[in-house]
């Protein structure tokens, strides 16, 4: 069987169909481009064909994209010289659809050549819109769900077929920039109005045999003499403009971590400089370059094999189908609001809950008011907001909750409240029903012990706020069985977030990580390291927040009650003292956050946030002697990573996908190094060891190495290669 068939109608049009085998979608292979290259040979050595049409075999959609399991092990199979071999096979692609251009004109004079028009059905990404790019016109249906673009950036690489060069030299480097570097996709009218597609038709198969019929011009502009790059090439005035903005933008924006970003820039800029030929080889050498970078491969690996796979039940234990039909929300406040909307959205039927009539009407406010910014935004109709309302009902009445199938619990985060409430809910809900809570910090087994049925408790943990962000944490207590986890996942699934499941211990997966990464930014304002050190180095290693900024977001009070709580807990090992010194002062100065418009930042009257505020360096002031930077982003990061370790260790996750998977969803890790165990893969755990020792040396045993680590470092292996690619960790 092949992906790819040619058949050629009386009017000597040749169609080659794209028709994937075995998916929804068109993917493509290796294997897909030899046979298209054959059949594309064959149309243009035939002499009865005088056209090629070039489209998709699947409803609704032309392709997907490159299969990103193959770019992922590209380096790996590329043979002894991987550089080489990646390069050589870029440029095979390229031979490809620069055939389809040339489509046998004359180098010199550039006529004969016969016309080949891509016809889209819909949705069109990635290599599915490279090979269009390529053709001479590019007709697709007018279907508003369709999305035409280049997204490669936002996995790590960019489009390296082709695509880069041949959008920039159409569009010029300026229009194009949204498509390449923020992988902007559009519907079809919106990609003709870009420029990025010729013509929206109801059926572009029929439009492009006319087309073809009509003996149309085909040579490209930049293979007709005295072509000028649409906005100018960067030795014009206006295109020195738009690299220098480019540059700024880029490395503002990714603060020079990631590779893609630059290597698509360069490749554009070199590109621009030198003939189409030439500037497609500098393209094959920069992508070469991503793609021997190992940020690339996490990233692909983390943000798009291992989060379907978690997306499509990798870890679901064996259980039928678990759908909700009806969700019981307990409690309207920030998160109730943002669960019942999210469930409603994804057409679940929601009860939700609170203790006045008052409280559950505002909750489901939070979803009117979301509608209406989709509204203004032409993203939603209203009678969308009719009906996504029409699934809440907003009530107090405990009765309602009859016929749920899943409670998740949203109360304030107290043991007493929670208890009673799960006692109250489980007086009317049926003996099937799984009850899960939301707390943050309580340990579920616990909380179970209210429950009526342990084993059908649980914990689903969402982040705030709840419509944006895309992890859910599941987590098991000790009682918690088989059904609950299947009815967590699926929950999960209809909401469309993507799920990790963890076991029960103190913070979970994600806070536990997360907390002592804004420790050590406090723990070091204390040291008198200059906070602005502490932000940009945070940034400047790809994290999204400074830990100062991050625990202005989240309320210095809460980071008080948490070590409050941490402190009764723990006794004598409790070992923040420092950081709470700093964090009780601030609070003591009613200084709490963004939420009081005063923290470590300062805000103006509507919250914008201005900068540093100078009473930090009044009360601690700054070291004569500051670290250097690497300094204090390994302490960040190794705040963040050995706690992953250690939650793996203790057998927390199960699964190191899910680890570096929820650290990028869950709080921003470092996206470029593909979560904390692919950056220990990166630097290797003998450094990793090697540098634990020295932080513990100078910085104390919170940095103490792992002897799952020092396990690895002796024996020179990587997290991916112990525990499998995409296995359980043993
Ligand atoms: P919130 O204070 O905004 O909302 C709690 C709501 O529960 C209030 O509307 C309150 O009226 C209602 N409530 C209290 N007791 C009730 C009862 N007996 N019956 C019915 N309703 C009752 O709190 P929140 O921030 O939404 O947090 C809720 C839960 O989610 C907590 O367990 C918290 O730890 C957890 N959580 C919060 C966040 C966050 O970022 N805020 C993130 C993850 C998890």
């Amino acid at each position: 069987m092949t992906d790819f068939t040619m058949t050629t109608d009386k009017d000597g049009v040749a169609t080659i169909v794209w028709d994937t085998v075995g998916k929804s979608m068109n993917v493509m292979n290796q294997q897909g481009f030899t046979d298209l290259d054959a059949l594309i040979d064959q149309a243009l050595a035939d002499e009865a064909v005088k056209g090629v049409i070039i489209t998709s075999g699947k409803d609704g959609s032309f392709a997907g994209g490159m299969d990103l399991n193959i770019i992922a092990k590209m380096k790996d199979s590329a043979g002894d010289d991987p550089a080489r071999g990646l390069f050589e096979g870029v440029m095979a692609m390229h031979g490809v659809l620069r055939k389809i251009e040339r489509a046998g004109m004359d180098p010199k004079t550039n006529k004969g050549g016969k016309p080949i028009a891509a016809a889209l059905p819909g949705t069109a990404l990635g290599i599915g819109l490279e090979i269009p790019l390529a053709c001479h016109r590019i007709f697709a249906a007018d279907n508003p769900k369709a999305k035409i673009g280049l997204p490669e950036i936002m996995v790590g690489i960019f489009p390296g077929a082709g695509g880069t060069t041949r959008l920039v030299r159409k569009l010029g480097a300026m229009a194009a920039s949204p498509l390449l570097l923020e992988g902007k996709l559009n519907d079809p009218q919106a990609a003709k109005r870009a420029g990025v597609i010729d013509e929206v038709v109801a059926d572009p198969v029929a439009a492009a045999k006319d087309w073809i019929l009509s003996n149309p011009a085909i040579v490209k502009p930049w293979d007709e003499k005295g072509y000028k790059m649409p906005g100018g090439a960067p030795y014009h005035p206006a295109g020195f403009m738009t690299f220098v903005g480019a540059s700024a933008m880029v490395n503002g924006k990714t603060m020079g971590v990631y590779p893609a970003a630059k290597a698509l820039l360069s490749a554009v800029y070199e590109g621009a400089l030198v003939p189409f030929d030439t500037a497609l080889k500098i393209e094959a050498r920069w992508f070469t370059n991503v793609l021997m970078n190992p940020s690339s491969s996490a990233m692909i690996r983390s943000l798009f094999i291992n989060k379907e796979a978690l997306e499509k039940g990798a870890n679901r234990p064996d259980a039928p189908d678990q759908k909700v039909k009806q969700v019981g929300v307990i409690g309207a406040g920030m998160m109730g609001a943002g669960i019942a909307l999210v469930s409603a959205l994804a057409g679940i039927k929601v009860v939700l809950i609170d203790a006045k009539q008052e409280a559950a009407d505002k909750g489901k406010s939070y979803t009117a008011d979301y509608m209406d910014k989709g509204i203004a935004r032409k993203k939603a109709t209203e009678d969308e907001k009719t009906a996504v309302l029409g699934l809440i009902n907003a009530t107090t009445d405990y009765a309602a909750l009859k016929d749920c199938d899943l409670i998740v619990e949203a109360v304030f985060e107290d043991v007493g409240v929670k208890a009673e409430v799960t006692k109250k809910v489980q007086a009317v809900t049926g003996p099937d029903c799984i009850f899960a809570t939301n707390t943050s910090t309580l340990p579920i087994t616990e909380l179970a012990k209210a429950s009526n049925d342990p084993a059908k408790f649980i914990g689903i943990h969402f982040f705030s706020p709840v419509d944006k962000m895309m992890l859910v944490e599941i987590i098991k207590g000790e009682k918690t069985g088989d059904v609950a986890v299947a009815k967590a996942l699926d929950f999960v699934r209809q909401i469309r977030k993507t799920p990790i499941v963890v076991n029960d211990a103190r913070f979970f997966y994600a806070n536990r990580c997360i907390i002592p990464y804004i420790n050590e930014g406090i723990r070091m304002v204390k040291e008198g390291v200059e906070p602005a050190l502490i932000e940009n180095a945070a940034k400047l290693v790809g994290m999204p927040l400074g830990p100062l900024q991050l625990v202005d977001e989240t309320s210095i009070d809460l980071g008080v009650k948490i070590a409050k709580a941490t402190r009764a807990a723990m006794g004598e090992a409790y070992p923040d003292g420092a950081v709470d010194e700093v964090l009780f002062w601030m609070a003591d100065q009613n200084r709490l956050g963004r939420k009081s418009n005063s923290g470590f930042y300062a805000y103006d009257d509507k919250g914008k946030r201005l900068g540093l505020w100078d009473g930090l360096a009044a009360q601690y002031p700054a070291a004569n002697e500051q670290p250097d930077l690497v300094t204090v982003q390994h302490r960040l990061l190794f705040a963040q990573v050995l706690e992953a370790v250690r939650a793996l260790e203790d057998g927390v996750l199960t699964d190191i996908r899910e680890g570096d998977v929820g650290a990028i969803l869950g709080w921003g890790f470092a996206p470029w190094s593909g979560g904390p165990f692919s950056w220990l893969d990166i630097i290797g755990a003998p450094y990793a060891a090697e540098r634990c020792d020295q932080l513990t040396a100078q910085f104390g045993d919170r940095f103490k190495t792992p002897d799952l680590l020092r396990d690895m470092a002796d024996k020179g292996q990587e997290f991916y290669k112990r525990f499998g690619t995409g296995a359980k960790a043993a």
